[in-house]
């Protein structure tokens, strides 16, 4: 067993661990070069380190990544995968090319935990119970998978959403410690506008990010007041909207320059998307430096919820942009692989028997559960 997973660790790691064994610390970019630049591993093709030193990284560093159990390519370019981590379980990361408008890019969402604690009521991942926190490599390997797949076509990885499996802000340290890898240019080199972390709302840890880091902040708000937002989003009643809209400003002013908060809003019909709906969110968000994301709700089986009309998500949209709101309208992808969002439908083993219960719910309403994910052979062809 050797002693560190190479992608488990962000440079200031990396140096402290070459140190420690007696290396001189510039040896760490030397060697984040090799591996996230010239996409080597072999450590004796590493000719600017001494023999001993390759000898000695040999013993001591490993490269393991999560292993791609499953692919499913859509016909709107979406590819997504299904990876067995660290632990044994299996997580799901999509990416999603955009060519539109001029765009050139290539958003990859990863997941930062096996199921999610969180069980937000119109979330499927939610529905599946939470197995355990993804480490910084399980997160990394993501990546790493996804740029090999792309460098097929002389593309690269350009944008990451923590938007996959997961409460990514419940799940701290590795995933700082991934985002400094994502934005650190002897690695990834992403711009940290380029890098999204998504949270329900995790507050205390949201704080915790002030000078830890500087990537962009996505809040699932998803209702413009407490009791609608209560109910969607539990851990609402432990963090009402006052408390996280405050800590998000302070994390935007900590930021120093003009960046915004993204507002992420799943429209669910009769649920939050009437105008007065957003009316209120309108004002609630007066003096937030944000843009909203709009998402139309991906249906899945015996959610209990719908999608609104077009009719209906254009009129929520016109309302804030005519109020000065910069609004996106998320457009399903991946449809037809199940790769639309809150669809990462996994094979957690569920440690809180919440699987077990919502199957049993949608047994008694008789709705089909669950859905069969290829194996990558029959995917590939
Ligand atoms: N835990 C993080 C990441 C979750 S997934 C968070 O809460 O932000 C990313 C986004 O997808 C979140 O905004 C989530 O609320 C949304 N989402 C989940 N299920 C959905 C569904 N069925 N339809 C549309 N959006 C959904």
């Amino acid at each position: 067993m050797r002693a560190v997973n190479f992608f488990d660790l962000n440079q200031a790691q990396l140096t402290a661990f070459l140190v420690d064994a007696g290396h001189k610390p510039f040896r760490a970019k030397q060697l984040m070069k090799w591996v996230y630049h010239q996409e080597i591993s072999d450590f004796s093709a590493m000719t600017d380190l001494s023999k001993a030193m390759r000898a000695w990284l040999a013993e001591s560093v490993s490269f393991d990544l999560p292993e791609v159990v499953h692919r499913a390519e859509s016909t709107d370019g979406t590819v997504k995968w299904v990876v067995r981590v660290g632990g044994g379980n299996c997580v799901e990361m999509v990416l999603i090319p955009d060519r539109s408008e001029a765009r050139d890019r290539n958003t990859l969402c990863v997941s930062s935990q096996v199921g999610c604690m969180l069980d937000c009521t119109f979330c499927s991942t939610g529905k599946q119970g939470f197995d355990g926190n993804l480490s910084t490599a399980d997160i990394i390997g993501q990546v790493v998978i996804a740029n090999r797949f792309l460098a097929g076509r002389g593309e690269a990885v350009t944008n990451i959403v923590f938007m996959g499996m997961g409460e990514p802000l419940l799940n701290f340290e590795p995933v700082m410690t991934a985002t400094d890898l994502l934005m650190d240019d002897f690695a990834f080199g992403i711009s940290k506008r380029r890098v999204t972390i998504s949270t329900a709302g995790v507050v205390p840890a949201i704080r915790n990010m002030i000078g830890r880091t500087d990537a962009s902040l996505a809040i699932s708000l998803h209702a413009p007041n407490d009791p609608l937002r209560s109910q969607l989003v539990p851990l609402n009643k432990k963090y009402p909207i006052d408390e996280l809209m405050s800590v998000c400003g302070d994390y935007i002013v900590s930021l120093g320059e003009r960046r915004s908060l993204t507002i992420e809003y799943t429209l669910m019909r009769g649920v939050n998307d009437d105008l007065a709906h957003a009316e209120e969110l309108a004002t609630l968000l007066r003096d937030v430096r944000c843009k909203i994301n709009l998402i139309p709700f991906n249906p899945f089986p015996g959610s209990g919820f719908e999608r609104p009309s077009m009719n209906r998500v254009r009129r929520f949209q016109t309302a804030l942009m005519q109020r000065g709101f910069s609004t996106m309208l998320r457009t399903t992808r991946g449809d037809d692989i199940d790769a639309a969002c809150g669809q990462l439908v996994g094979r957690v083993q569920d440690r809180t028997q919440r699987q077990a219960r919502y199957k049993e719910q949608i047994r008694a309403g008789g709705t089909a559960a669950g859905r069969r994910l290829l194996p990558v052979e029959e995917l590939a062809s």
